[in-house]
């Protein structure tokens, strides 16, 4: 096989959680390009069944539009029952629906403090154990990629976001123990840190729009990154060409965890 068709994903089942628009999107429109057919996993019912048909239609993938709350076990349970009946097969996980509250530490309620962490460390973890207790029974395995942020690696200032950095970091040491745990049995497990991305998770707060002409100023290439700039690390990470990266994580920021 050509190092090319190494990338291609032809055939392959995928889900993406957080999957109706932002990062998700961009990488579930990486995906079905490539050739693999997707669940469009997200809490937003409605903006996931656009994007499923979207996909459907620009790609001609076969698309399946899935509701489910990634912090409830039963309905990641369901999501994965109707994943299996749709494509027989699960080959690849992303792992990425995520939120973020920007709150002092002193300020933040242990439920606000719970919210973050449930959705992007416990999610993360109900999600990629979905995934791998499935891929584990294939022959063929399958790869899992969770989504950290920059702000695993540092304490990026001025917004106060511990919840935030806790979880983030936290997603980076559980993909390293389950790639460790499934290492021998074909399922590989590698996540990725986006910086500053432009997605209405940064976009659509006015509060953070002059924190974000901050960022752009303090920033080595003076922008934010655009989803479809995580799309090619996802596809290969996806694919035949990674089989000996497990474990890894991916910083992709523009340089802006160096500075
Ligand atoms: P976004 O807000 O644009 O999209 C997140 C999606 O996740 C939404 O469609 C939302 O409905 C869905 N979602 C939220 N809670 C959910 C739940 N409990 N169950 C199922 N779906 C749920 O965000 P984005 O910018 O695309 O971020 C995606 C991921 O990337 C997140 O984990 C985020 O922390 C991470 N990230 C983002 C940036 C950035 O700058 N945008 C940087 C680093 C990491």
């Amino acid at each position: 096989m050509n190092i090319i068709d190494k990338f291609r994903l032809d055939g392959k089942a995928a889900f993406v959680t957080g999957g109706a628009r932002g990062i998700g999107k961009s990488v579930a429109t990486a995906f079905c390009e490539a050739g693999a057919n997707v669940a469009i996993v997200d809490i937003d019912e409605e903006e996931a069944k656009k994007t499923a048909r979207l996909l459907e239609q620009t790609t001609g993938a076969k698309t399946l539009a899935l509701k489910a709350d990634i912090t409830e076990p039963e309905q990641v349970d369901s999501m994965m029952s109707k994943i299996l009946d749709t494509y027989g097969k699960l080959d690849i996980a992303f792992c990425n629906a995520g939120i973020c509250m920007n709150i002092p530490a002193e300020e933040m309620t242990f439920a606000q403090w719970k919210k973050v962490i449930d959705i992007n460390l416990s999610g993360v973890f109900l999600t990629a154990q979905a995934a791998g207790r499935q891929m584990l029974k294939q022959e063929s395995g399958g790869s899992i990629i969770n989504t950290a942020s920059m702000s695993a690696h540092i304490v990026n200032v001025p917004q106060p976001q511990c919840a935030y950095n806790a979880s983030k970091a936290g997603v980076i040491q559980l993909t390293k123990s389950l790639a460790v745990e499934w290492a021998t049995r074909n399922v590989r497990v590698n996540s990725i840190s986006p910086g500053y991305i432009a997605t209405e998770l940064t976009l659509s707060s006015p509060a953070l729009k002059p924190l974000i002409e901050k960022w752009n100023a303090v920033a080595p290439l003076h922008r934010m990154g655009k989803p479809e700039e995580l799309q090619a690390i996802c596809v290969y990470l996806a694919g035949n060409s990674s089989t000996f990266t497990t474990g890894s994580d991916f910083v992709i920021d523009g340089a802006f965890t160096c500075i």
